[in-house]
């Protein structure tokens, strides 16, 4: 099942390019949850609800997925983890690239880095844009393969990792370049592209096997394979249960595969994955 979220804060199915609106499922999910909660309550609530959707779904017309806007497809995620260098193609272009500061020039990658967090209020969906506030520094585009975890869960072994997964999205880790920590490099207001929408983890059994790329206007940059991951999916999950908790909803950037390059006012970012979906959003220059 594709889950997405879309107009003024509706739930939809989407089914072969048309989106079936649920939100009545979202209203009565959102009240039968306390408001303390950490997470989600909707993503909390998919494994009862799930049937239940698919009927509403099937009962509702569709409209065009172009003709509504599409937002993050978790309205309430307690945190976005983001891997930081998790595919060696990737590190080996960074370490090359003489015009992106080192911050950490002994680091082998995420083993030493740990992961890191982008703040929530950076997340947008496809219907936003990416604004950029420092012109004169570059900023480059990282298209991911994201996580979007289902249930509470600490210490999560990888064995069990699984169960974990609620689905996938695609994410767009925008990252200004410089010396400062990362977490306030990638948290600028729009540089956490995440969608087009949730597919449920059934729709991917082995999510280490998925290809997926991301364009800038007609540019293929990045042309990628989660089985070139570091850290694969069942580990990425592993390594932040152990310091963390999840929640239900919790987003997770799996890494950024090489081709990542500076973007500009005007560009568009394309993001693609044949079990997915894809999204476009656009670059524009932050006005105060
Ligand atoms: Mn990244």
């Amino acid at each position: 099942m594709k889950l997405c979220r879309y107009d003024d804060d509706r739930l939809g199915v989407v089914v072969d390019g048309m989106v079936h609106d649920v939100t009545a499922a979202q209203d009565e999910i959102r009240t039968s949850y306390p408001y303390a909660m950490k997470g989600d309550a909707v993503i909390a609530a998919l494994p009862d609800w799930r049937g239940r959707i698919e009927d509403m779904a099937a009962k509702a017309e569709g409209v065009p997925v172009a003709d509504v806007d599409l937002l993050i497809p978790v309205a309430r995620p307690s945190k976005t983890m983001a891997a930081p260098v998790n595919y060696h193609a990737h590190h080996a272009e960074m370490q090359a690239d003489a015009a992106i500061p080192k911050n950490r020039p002994k680091s082998s990658g995420i083993g030493d880095q740990g992961i890191f967090l982008k703040s929530n209020s950076a997340l947008v969906g496809p219907s936003g844009c990416v604004s950029l506030r420092f012109p004169e520094r570059r900023s480059d585009q990282e298209v991911e393969f994201v996580i979007i975890i289902a249930k509470q869960g600490s210490d999560i072994s990888q064995d069990d990792a699984m169960d974990y997964i609620a689905g996938y999205t695609l994410g767009l880790d925008m990252s200004l370049r410089g010396p400062e920590d990362r977490s306030f490099r990638k948290s600028i207001d729009g540089h956490a592209v995440v969608g087009p929408w949730m597919v449920t983890a059934d729709e991917i059994p082995d999510p280490d096997n998925v290809s997926f790329k991301g364009f800038v206007n007609d540019e293929l940059r990045q042309d990628a394979h989660t089985e070139d991951l570091i850290y694969g999916i069942r580990r990425l999950i592993e390594f932040a249960s152990s310091f963390y908790t999840l929640y239900p909803g919790d987003i997770y950037y799996t890494g950024s595969p090489a081709g990542v390059g500076q973007v500009y006012p005007g560009d568009v970012i394309h993001a693609e994955c044949e079990q997915i979906g894809a999204f476009d959003i656009d670059v524009i220059a932050h006005e105060a």
